[in-house]
């Protein structure tokens, strides 16, 4: 339905734009690409669809102001680690006394006690551990789990993002084939699992050890799990990083009956659908994973992730580490649990991440699917849009897709660059990569308006209407 010419013109009209309103990010990406590679602290900032990057003056609540001054409703809240707005007030203060108090002595802060007993109430999971990243935490919870299982493989679900694990780098591809018919290559019918061609410096077959099946088919999960070579599975409960991906209903309970059944350690990563309610998807489900893995925003947006774990398990986990010989375990950093993240955490659990900044949120979100919909139902057009609590994502294919390849094959990256330029000109930032918009304690009103409102537009402008040309 979307002419690409019309698409054309439409971007470089908007990179235009972008460029006139941006004078000084233009001048603070030439200053910088001097000691950056790429211009920026770290390359994957250069990715997003602007000319230049944008570069940030101040993050307030759910707003950015940009080096040219230019306030953005912000709808990407750093891929979920400004989940409860930037700089909340209660974290701020907490934060600014930490500050003055000692930041890290690699030992225990006396409010571990109070953090230990916030995370367990709030999760149900009794014991926990720190990290400074949710890829992290991920990494040392897949290291756990073969410790205490000694099986070597684990699986993943294709399209899977759980941070830069190399293991779970994985993807299942259609290898090409030669067409008898036509002397030319085509994709086979059956996918094969493959390190993922753009892992850079990565020099072992990840495939050895790790196993890629497509999300909600069952029948692969059982396969897969057969011959109980499989340490976990680790999981986001609903995809969110190859678009969303929505589990089909009892799947996520067949999941946990297999990994029981098999004893295959599961490991929720709940890094992203902590979006759904204050305890996380699972527990909201009435899920109980083996591992729950939290990051991001779990401190408001300072580094540090956690894992929970059962009484079981821990003991499993103490038997491991007591039978092992002394020295580097390889389950931590020197940073990890340090005191400005412990602070972090007592904060965002106690004054930030309340039940009322949830139904915020959620109502915020209600209103932006409702309101997406809406838009896509006046013009006819076969999106579709897909969300978990508050957060919420449209996609260009008809139904919600059920796997990761079918997300992948609905990515459009041309309708996506120009339509979030589009956005971003008009004053909405979404997320980078897919169509992903979360909505935080301070989302208002006025900034759903014109999420709303742009988006309308944008669609009303690609599609052929009677200005077509
Ligand atoms: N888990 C999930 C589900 C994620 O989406 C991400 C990052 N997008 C991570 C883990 C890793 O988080 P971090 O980059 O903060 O380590």
């Amino acid at each position: 339905m979307i002419s690409r010419a019309r698409l054309a013109a439409l971007h470089a009209r908007e990179a235009q734009l972008y460029r006139e309103r941006h004078p000084r990010c233009a001048a603070l990406a030439q200053q910088a690409d001097r000691h950056f590679l790429y211009g920026v602290p770290l390359h994957w900032m250069s990715d997003w669809g602007t000319p230049t990057p944008l570069f940030v003056q101040r993050a307030q609540g759910a707003s950015i102001t940009c080096a040219d001054g230019h306030v953005h409703a912000d709808f990407c809240l750093a891929d979920t680690a400004a989940m409860f707005g930037h700089s909340p007030p209660a974290l701020a203060r907490a934060l600014a006394q930490r500050v003055q108090e000692g930041l890290g002595a690699m030992l225990p802060g006396d409010l571990a006690p109070d953090v230990g007993a916030l995370l367990a109430q709030r999760f149900g999971l009794p014991y926990w551990q720190m990290a400074l990243s949710a890829t992290d935490a991920n990494r040392f919870c897949l290291r756990w789990a073969r410790a205490v299982s000694k099986r070597p493989n684990i699986l993943v679900f294709d399209g899977c993002y759980h941070g830069t694990v190399d293991d779970v780098f994985v993807d299942l591809v259609a290898p090409l084939a030669s067409d008898p018919a036509s002397s030319a290559e085509r994709p086979s019918a059956t996918p094969q699992a493959r390190t993922r061609a753009s892992l850079l410096g990565q020099v072992y077959d990840l495939t050895q050890f790790t196993r890629t099946i497509p999300f909600n088919d069952l029948a692969a999960l059982r396969a897969a799990l057969a011959d109980g070579t499989v340490a976990c599975v680790l999981a986001e409960p609903v995809m969110t990083n190859v678009g969303m991906v929505l589990p089909d209903p009892g799947y996520l309970e067949q999941l946990r009956a297999a990994c029981t059944a098999t004893g295959t350690l599961l490991i929720l990563d709940e890094t992203h659908t902590i979006s759904s309610a204050p305890c996380g998807y699972a527990r909201a489900h009435g899920l109980e994973p083996d591992i729950l893995v939290l990051g991001k925003a779990i401190a408001g947006g300072i580094a540090c992730a956690v894992y929970g774990f059962g009484a079981e398990l821990a003991a499993r986990m103490r038997a491991a580490k007591d039978a092992a010989p002394p020295g580097h375990s390889g389950i931590g950093t020197t940073l990890s649990g340090n005191l400005l993240s412990l602070a972090a955490l007592q904060s965002t659990l106690q004054d930030v991440a309340t039940p009322q900044a949830y139904a915020h949120m959620l109502r915020m979100a209600e209103g932006l699917e409702a309101g997406l919909l809406a838009t896509l139902a006046r013009h006819g057009l076969d999106w579709s849009v897909s969300r978990v609590g508050a957060r919420c994502e449209f996609q260009f294919c008809a139904q919600p897709p059920r796997t990761g390849a079918a997300a992948r094959a609905a990515m459009d990256h041309e309708l996506e660059a120009a339509l979030h330029l589009y956005l971003l000109n008009r004053g909405v930032m979404i997320t980078p990569f897919h169509n992903m918009m979360l909505c935080c304690p301070d989302t208002s009103e006025a900034q759903l308006a014109r999420l709303l409102e742009a988006f309308a537009a944008v669609v009303a402008e690609l599609l052929p209407g009677p200005q077509s040309p």
